[in-house]
């Protein structure tokens, strides 16, 4: 967006907040649990985090994105033995599936990719530091993170997150932990799942460390954005913010967070336990690839929202209409400076508001819309 009158501030808003950067944006996204098959709701988060670094390039600003996989997990543990396959093996597979798809949306490649299981000293490090600064205690050959004030932080009243808690694996009725909240850094070893020495004997990292170590390995002490699934907000998010600072003195540990809206299927969240999942390779036999992304950003980002085929024909139909608005000349002469394609700019740059956007391009034409259609990857 460079122009004759030089360089332009880059002050985005993100989540209600205005983030000011100079030249790059440390953006971490929790990536996924390669266990299963990839579906639209985990799909659309990562469409989103594409489409906000887009946003940023407009801006001038290089995101640097570090999307990580999280191969060292409770839940992969049992999708693989059910498959008779090594954890790792397994989760390598579904990997490559996940990219994929990706791929096939128009994704960006990311810069870093960290595998949890590369990590172990890390978090092993970061257990001890956390003991050593009175935020842990070890025992039982596990070190449970303090977590009592992490509810009241994320602003849950602690019935609530003790739910929350244990429909996440947090395990709150572990009797070894001097509060229910409290949660493991270090987890030690049991049957069915791998294990690695550590000063308190074997064990595995406990999930939300994981994240911490390979944020804070690619970044140092904080992100400028920290993003993920709205259900990540808590415990996985809540505990990664408290233990980094908690680890680094550091307030806060993410200058903003972006949390994509929940895909439902008929009003239920999509999930292979509700047996609605709705897969990405399915929809592109039937569908473009830009018309699957304009279904998922022609919304505000933390909408959750209802996937149906009829929303996937209407986004293809809308796709149509701006392909033609992009082709009619437009006021401005197709500058990319006329004043309709400013306001595009100005619009994605406000908490990424695509609908208005779009429906500047669609009025418009022109350089708006062949704007909206190359920053948002919808062509
Ligand atoms: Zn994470």
């Amino acid at each position: 967006m460079a122009s004759s009158a030089g360089p332009t501030l880059a002050a985005p808003v993100l989540a209600g907040r205005r983030v000011l950067l100079l030249d790059r944006a440390r953006m971490y996204v929790c990536g996924i649990t390669p266990y299963d098959v990839t579906h639209l709701g985990h799909a659309a988060t990562f469409v989103w985090v594409d489409a906000l670094g887009r946003v940023l390039r407009m801006l001038g600003v290089e995101p640097e994105v570090c999307r990580n996989v999280t191969d060292v997990d409770d839940v992969l543990d049992v999708a693989a033995s059910r498959a008779s396959a090594p954890f790792d093996a397994f989760a390598a597979i579904q990997q490559y599936h996940f990219e994929h798809d990706l791929t096939a949306l128009h994704v960006r490649p990311v810069r870093y990719e960290p595998r949890a299981h590369r990590y172990i000293e890390h978090v092993i490090r970061l257990a001890q530091g956390l003991e050593v600064a009175g935020h842990a205690y070890a025992r039982s050959g596990s070190v449970y993170f303090r977590g009592q004030d992490v509810a009241a932080e994320a602003g849950l009243d602690r019935a609530e997150a003790l739910r929350l808690s244990a429909e996440y694996g947090g395990r709150p009725d572990d009797p070894a932990k001097d509060d229910p909240l409290d949660v493991a850094v270090w987890q030690a070893a049991e049957a069915g799942h791998p294990a690695w020495d550590s000063p308190w004997g074997p064990g595995r990292p406990g999930w939300h460390a994981e994240c911490v170590a390979m944020a804070m390995s690619t970044f140092g002490v904080g992100v400028d954005v920290h993003a993920g699934g709205a259900d990540l907000r808590f415990p996985h998010h809540a505990y990664h913010a408290a233990m980094a600072e908690a680890f680094t003195g550091v307030r806060p540990y993410a200058r903003a967070w972006l949390h994509a809206g929940t895909v439902t299927v008929g009003g239920v969240k999509m999930a292979k336990s509700a047996g609605n999942l709705v897969l990405v390779s399915d929809l592109l036999t039937r569908f473009t690839p830009a018309a699957v992304r304009l279904m998922i950003l022609d919304r505000r980002w933390a909408q959750d929202w209802d996937y149906s085929e009829e929303a996937l024909e209407a986004a293809a139909a809308r796709l149509a209409d701006l392909y033609q608005a992009a082709g009619r000349a437009g006021p401005g002469s197709g500058s990319a400076d006329a004043p309709a394609a400013g306001e595009v700019r100005r619009l994605l740059a406000a908490d990424l508001d695509v609908p208005a956007a779009l429906s500047v391009a669609l009025d418009d034409g022109g350089a708006a819309a062949r704007l909206l259609v190359a920053t948002l990857g919808l062509d």
